[in-house]
């Protein structure tokens, strides 16, 4: 992989007028350029006050803050400039540093550069984008985990594991005669332990998304029950269209709130009636709501007089799913008792204790101690880990043969090693941080 070590710079906040924006340079000759444009002398490790000038032209009042390599963000000297917030500024300052030959960082550029300089791992990289892309508290919480290392440490720990069996094993194979063969019991026994917290990590992945993307819930039933009024009222303003027409809401809404500090996308539905009697776009709506039962983990089924309301072919298609019924319009019928959970959009009576019940849901959804993220190329590469020690166990029901349980074992520790970042191609590396914005 080849590091091109050249002075990079960016503004690194939104370029937008503010009360601050920061541009930031990383590189051999981030100090030397900083010297040419700022009117005092560099103090390192300090808060610099002072202004930058062009030739003899005034362009800001501003801080610099110096950073020296390997102590920096990058592992690079790095020099960032708060400038005050107008975009006029920031980019005639931008400008300047270009002109004193600094490079535009491309995206993602300063984050690679510090997976480069060995300041964080891939996955720590990863996370970055993770904590700056979060969409909940939950989801902030666990990429900063990662952040942290925990996926590294939890990686390492895996790894390090295999890396004792393989040893013992190409040992086995390289010096047959100094070395005793390894019982293959205690390989089989080794590749489950590893499979096992393997499937751990692999299940919890399924939270992440949830975490990170939200769950939905959807919102079915008949025509006019109410169900884009309590979309509105669950996101607290009027999304969705009301009126007593029926067939209004053709096609599905899909929009996101924050309940207790996870993501939840509430998807409001065409109502459902007899096909045959709906116009063409109708149907298409319908056949929309049924899609939307398949994408969502929870369902709320709405009825307005009795549960019998609720089509059997639609219970069935959620009989996976996570289901809440739900009586609507109860300040002005009630029921005397019921199993469904009592609203009234009108009033706002039972909203609270359905959002309730939806925290409910997740938090049996997404266990508790889950407090790191894996995204899709971790997966993969975790499944990848997985399937190879599989293999280990696969052959030694047929053969016991060390050379093809070390091939396989050398294969997982490999897939283990992309995540961290150990094993990568440019190709790979070029795909992450093209996820970034400027300036990350
Ligand atoms: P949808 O077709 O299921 O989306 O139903 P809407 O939300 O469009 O509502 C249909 C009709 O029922 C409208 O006239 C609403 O004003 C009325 N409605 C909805 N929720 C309530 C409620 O909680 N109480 C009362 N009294 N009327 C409601």
């Amino acid at each position: 992989m080849e590091n091109n070590f050249d002075t990079i710079c960016a503004i690194i906040t939104p370029l937008a007028t503010g009360a601050v924006g920061i541009i930031r340079l990383s590189g051999d000759k981030s100090f030397e350029i900083i010297e040419q444009i700022f009117d005092k002398k560099i103090k390192p490790k300090m808060i610099n006050y002072g202004h930058i000038i062009d030739k003899n032209t005034f362009l800001d009042e501003v801080i610099v803050l110096p950073f020296l390599a390997p102590h920096s963000y990058t592992g690079e000297d790095v020099i960032e400039i708060q400038t005050h917030g107008s975009p006029v500024i920031i980019n005639s300052i931008l400008e300047l540093i270009l002109a004193k030959g600094a490079r535009l960082a491309a995206r993602g550029e300063f984050t690679k550069r510090a997976f480069l300089n060995h300041r964080i791992d891939l996955s720590q990289a990863e996370a970055v984008l993770d904590v700056i892309h979060s969409t909940s508290s939950k989801s902030a919480q666990n990429a900063l985990s990662n952040l942290g290392g925990y996926l590294k440490n939890k990686t390492f720990e895996i790894k390090n594991n295999l890396i004792e069996i393989y040893s013992r094993v190409i040992a086995s194979v390289d010096f047959p005669e100094d070395v005793q063969e390894v019982d293959k019991n205690y390989i089989v026994s080794k590749c489950n332990d590893n499979i096992l917290v393997l499937n751990e990590i692999l299940n919890n992945s399924r939270s992440h998304d949830f975490i990170r993307d939200g769950l939905n819930a959807c919102l079915i039933g008949r025509p006019n029950v109410g169900k884009s009024s309590l979309f509105n009222a669950l996101l607290n303003y009027t999304r969705a269209i009301v009126t007593p027409i029926e067939g209004t809401t053709r096609d599905t809404i899909k929009e996101s709130i924050n309940l207790n500090g996870y993501l939840i996308n509430f998807i409001d539905t065409a109502g459902i009636r007899d096909k045959n009697k709906a116009d063409l776009v109708e149907q298409i709506g319908i056949d929309n709501s049924l899609e939307a039962i398949d994408n969502s983990e929870i369902v709320l089924f709405l009825f307005e007089n009795s549960a019998n309301e609720i089509d059997d072919e639609l219970l069935k298609r959620a009989q996976n799913k996570q289901i809440l019924f739900i009586k609507t319009k109860c300040d002005i019928s009630c029921l005397a008792c019921s199993e469904a959970l009592e609203v009234s959009s009108k009033t706002g009576f039972g909203i609270d204790k359905l959002k309730d019940k939806i925290v409910e849901i997740i938090r049996n959804l997404i266990p508790n101690d889950f407090n790191y993220t894996t995204n899709k190329r971790q997966q993969t590469c975790l499944l990848r880990a997985k399937e190879a020690l599989e293999n280990v166990i696969k052959t030694s029901e047929f053969e016991d043969d060390a050379d093809l349980y070390a091939m396989d074992l050398k294969q997982s520790i490999l897939a283990l090693d992309e995540i961290t970042g150990e094993v990568l191609t440019d190709t790979i590396l070029d795909n992450i941080f093209d996820n970034f914005c400027i300036g990350k």
